[in-house]
């Protein structure tokens, strides 16, 4: 077997294999890693789809990893990141209405993230094992990913989290969710300030170096190349139970995006081979991204709160490693592309990308959709599931079944289904239980030496 590797798209990293890749998360010149090739898996399709989704999981990933990791290695790992969720086809595909809903929300937090935190946790130990390593992960949440990031390296050895969060300012189910995890590495901050405050410190910790260093600090944000790695499964997945349910070819498939990590995971999936005929891109009122793909114009706008907070993001950090393919894989057309968007907050890129559509579900769409959805099919979507399947009926093509991916469960969103229709509707046993459990977190002010403080005495 060989062993694929990463180069960054700003060009100015030696290529690294798949476990240098995962523990450098960002890559040292400040741009994102991304395979030096893709692997054309067209000849395997057939046998992919009798796969179980742990078994097409490794066969997905093991092209990109090779022999970094032992084969009876990466297969034991994933069966185990996929063990923790509630069902046992892992991701269910479901005929709703005239679309498929391809459900990411069985993991521990009922979200999408698990998908790859889950996976994520599980390789940060197994490569921390290998080189006796440890690893202190900071981060700051205003909700979903903090619980997603401790549900994923919970109990793990070699591994303490840090996460932060605004004291106040997160749903008390999203609170219960990270402070009730009673494992000893799990470590809650609640910050006296906001969520850019935690923002703020967070930066401040990471450009210390020798803190950085001394400490063996790093992230789970969402550039990470494994949680996208984790996440190009499920596109093939579902391609292939709707075609086998339909007898069509091809699919299209809803994204609901934010960061821009989920859609791109299924753009490395249709450049593999996979059976799809075009990603629809669904932002709410957040839109750069929707605006990008119709107009070619990418430009910062404000960030306004919607109903569909997990998406409530201008910047997208993964747009560079698509911006990468686009510009024809010049890494210094990337570089000049970035610092000109970085002076001037707005760049433009010619021509179009035929294999995506977009549109952008705004709050009334989101609550209409949600209430039309519960009436006609008796089926719950939650608020970001909602924005991708509107988009998505936009788009719709005869002949070419359209997969939703539904990336929370609506119960962590009960607020919102109450306001589409009535209380009482959105519940989920998890989020039941947490209500009886108890938490624990410090209160600590958002100045960086508190905070390093609390980290150092913690570890000590
Ligand atoms: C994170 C998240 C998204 C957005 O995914 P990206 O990879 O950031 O585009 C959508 N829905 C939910 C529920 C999420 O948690």
């Amino acid at each position: 077997m060989d062993r694929p590797l990463y180069v960054s798209t700003r060009g100015g990293v030696a290529p690294v294999d798949f476990n240098a890749a995962v523990m450098m998360g960002l890559a040292d010149d400040g741009g994102l890693l991304i395979p030096a090739a893709i692997p054309d898996v067209t000849s395997k399709l057939s046998e992919w789809r009798k796969l179980s989704y742990p078994e097409l999981a490794y066969e997905v990933m093991s092209g990109f990893i090779g022999d970094a990791v032992p084969a009876d290695d990466l297969k034991a790992l994933v069966q185990r990141s996929y063990s923790t969720f509630a069902v046992p086809e892992v991701v269910p595909v479901k005929a709703v209405g005239k679309l498929f809903i391809c459900e990411l929300f069985h993991g521990p937090t009922l979200a999408f993230k698990d998908i790859a935190l889950q996976f994520l946790g599980n390789m940060f130990e197994y490569l921390l094992a290998r080189t006796k390593g440890k690893l202190n992960i900071i981060g700051a949440t205003s909700g979903d990913t903090g619980s997603a990031a401790i549900h994923g390296v919970r109990g793990k050895a070699g591994i303490d989290i840090f996460i932060m969060f605004p004291e106040g300012r997160v749903s008390p189910l999203q609170e219960r969710q990270m402070t009730s995890v009673p494992d000893a590495n799990v470590h809650c901050i609640a910050i006296k300030g906001t969520f850019d405050d935690g923002q703020r410190v967070l930066k401040e910790l990471f450009n210390d170096m020798a803190f950085k260093r001394d400490y063996h600090l790093g992230a789970v944000n969402s550039v990470n190349w494994a949680r996208v790695l984790a996440q190009i499964v499920y596109y093939f997945w579902s391609a292939f139970r709707v075609t086998e349910a339909t007898g069509a070819s091809s699919i299209q498939v809803s994204v609901p995006t934010g960061n821009f990590g989920d859609i791109f995971a299924g753009y490395m999936a249709k450049r593999m081979g996979a059976p799809i005929s075009r990603l629809i891109l669904a932002t709410n009122e957040n839109d750069i991204l929707s605006r990008f793909f119709n107009t070619g114009e990418y430009s910062l706008g404000k960030v306004v709160p919607t109903l569909s907070p997990s998406m409530d993001i201008q910047v997208a950090s993964n747009f560079e490693r698509y911006l990468y393919y686009r510009l024809g894989q010049d890494a210094a057309k990337v570089r000049e592309t970035m610092a000109l968007f970085a002076k001037d907050k707005r760049i433009i890129v010619p021509g179009k990308d035929e294999g995506f559509a977009a549109g952008r579900g705004d709050t009334a769409m989101t609550l209409e959709t949600i209430r039309r959805y519960y009436r006609e099919s008796g089926y719950l979507l939650d608020p970001h599931t909602a924005v991708g399947v509107a988009v998505a009926e936009q788009y719709a093509v005869e002949g070419v079944p359209t997969v939703c991916l539904a990336t929370a469960h609506p119960a962590k969103f009960a607020a919102t289904i109450e306001k589409a229709l009535e209380p009482g509707l959105a519940v989920h046993p998890t989020l039941e239980a947490l209500k009886a459990l108890p938490t624990r977190k410090v209160l600590l002010e958002p100045v960086k030496g508190v905070i390093k403080e609390y980290v150092a005495t913690t570890l000590r």
